[in-house]
């Protein structure tokens, strides 16, 4: 996660509390009155959580620079989602404290009535359970998953109102009020370009397919080229992918790009395991496939003069395939040294050992190859790293596999004492 993303969150809330202890006339009533400032201050933050859970899912590109990379970002967009609706509920439970004995306002907390603002914060508490839960309880595919999340702003509308018509802090203090607005509208535009503009006016580009290849492992490698403009790319970055074909759902599908940006076609290796990539097999030649990207951060630091050490499991070498492609063509094979670690379950399932061996016999003094089929080698771990490659500090740790496998050999590296900060994952299971 990047520092400058965790900073301006954390401004956020702090200047909101700045704000909020300014919008008292007489800021000891904060101490006289301790669980109803504990539920105004948990409803102040509890919104500005909700608004950065929608700027966090807007699939701006610049996100990525802020908070790091797509995975992240999501991860993060979760947190912020899920602290806010604890927030919000505890706004709903000390209030309910605050005035315990007092049936009227129990009344007005609890039941619908003649009180317009009190009744739009509670179906914003109800409609935001609601389509929590349905996401929590119900095992919903993907693309249902995704549209019951988009409904959030139904409970946000009503809490953006509730919070404009109750009297309180923010109909008081303007400062507090313009300060909770500019979060809202950012909250507002982030979800009408993810929803309403994204498909139009994002990062979208028209390829074919000219060829494609299904292996007898189920991995299909497709390589697809351009009339139109060619969809710029770093090495090692991954595109949302739908294909015009009958079989095929039209769905966007993330994977990541297993050709250099340096190569004449774009390629991608997809391997066939649930509804979507086992439809990927029925593809033909000369059928459409639309691109939205790039995203992704995983090779940023490849750049870097340190040496790699890039560890594959299964199709998880589909990024490495654009990085060790990419350091073949490029001046960076003589400025430092790639080992590649690869672990495949057998030589049926090695569908690139030839183009690994072309290319360490092409670049043979910078790069080390390291072919490992678990069925016969046992598993890949950092022993066996360490073994090949003596030395294992002042180098760069770039996973991409089985989350188990990353985890494992992450947390083998760590006690080997390589800082966190140089192991560097591609998370294929983020959503
Ligand atoms: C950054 C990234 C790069 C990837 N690169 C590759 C690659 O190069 N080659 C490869 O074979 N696979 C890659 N994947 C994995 C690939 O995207 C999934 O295997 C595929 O989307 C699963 O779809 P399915 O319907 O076949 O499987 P299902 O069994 O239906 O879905 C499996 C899981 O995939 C996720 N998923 C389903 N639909 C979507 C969707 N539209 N968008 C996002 N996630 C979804 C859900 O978490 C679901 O639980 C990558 C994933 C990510 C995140």
């Amino acid at each position: 996660m990047r520092k400058k993303g965790i900073f301006l969150i954390i401004f956020s809330l702090a200047a909101t509390c700045g704000l909020f202890i300014l919008a008292k006339t007489n800021p000891a009533i904060i101490i006289q009155k301790p669980v109803l400032s504990i539920s105004q201050i948990s409803s102040l933050l509890g919104m500005i959580f909700f608004c950065y859970a929608f700027f966090l899912s807007g699939r701006f590109s610049f996100l990525e620079n802020i908070f790091g990379s797509l995975d992240k970002v999501y991860k993060l967009h979760q947190i912020t989602g899920r602290l806010s609706f604890i927030l919000i509920i505890s706004h709903f439970i000390f209030l309910i404290f605050n005035y315990l004995g007092n049936s009227v306002m129990l009344k007005l907390l609890l039941l619908p009535g003649q009180n317009l603002s009190y009744n739009l914060g509670i179906l914003g508490l109800w409609s935001m359970c609601l389509v929590l839960s349905s996401i929590l309880y119900s095992s919903l595919e993907y693309q249902w998953f995704m549209r019951i999340q988009r409904s959030f702003i139904i409970p946000f509308t009503f809490g953006v109102w509730h919070m404009l018509v109750i009297p309180s802090d923010i109909s008081r203090y303007m400062p507090l009020a313009i300060f909770l607005l500019l979060h809202v509208a950012v909250a507002y535009v982030s979800w009408i370009y993810r929803v309403i503009l994204y498909p139009f006016f994002g990062p979208r580009f028209e390829y074919k397919v000219e060829s494609f290849q299904v292996f007898p492992n189920d991995v299909i490698v497709l390589s697809l080229t351009t009339e139109g403009k060619k969809m710029p790319f770093l090495p090692g970055q991954f595109a949302y992918v739908k294909f015009e074909s009958l079989g095929i759902k039209k769905e966007f599908h993330p994977f990541s790009i297993a050709s250099s940006p340096l190569d004449d076609k774009l390629r991608l290796a997809i391997r066939a395991f649930g509804d979507f990539t086992t439809q990927v097999k029925t593809i033909k030649i000369g059928e459409k496939a639309t691109l939205m990207g790039p995203y992704g951060k995983f090779s940023e630091r490849f750049f870097d003069r340190k040496d790699s050490v890039c560890i594959a499991g299964g199709i998880g070498i589909t990024p490495f395939l654009g990085m060790i492609n990419y350091f073949k063509d490029s001046k960076l094979k003589e400025v430092k040294n790639v080992h590649l670690f690869y672990s495949v379950r057998n030589e049926t399932d090695n569908v690139f050992r030839q183009e690994l061996e072309e290319i360490s016999v092409n670049v043979q003094q910078n790069l080390s190859l390291n072919i490992i089929h678990t069925e016969k080698d046992g598993r890949l771990d950092a022993g066996f790293i360490q073994n090949a490659l003596g030395e294992l500090k002042e180098k760069l740790y770039f996973l991409c596999g089985p989350k188990i496998m990353m985890e494992d050999i992450a947390s083998q590296l760590k006690k080997l004492r390589i800082p966190a900060r140089n192991i560097i994952y591609e998370d294929f299971s983020f959503q």
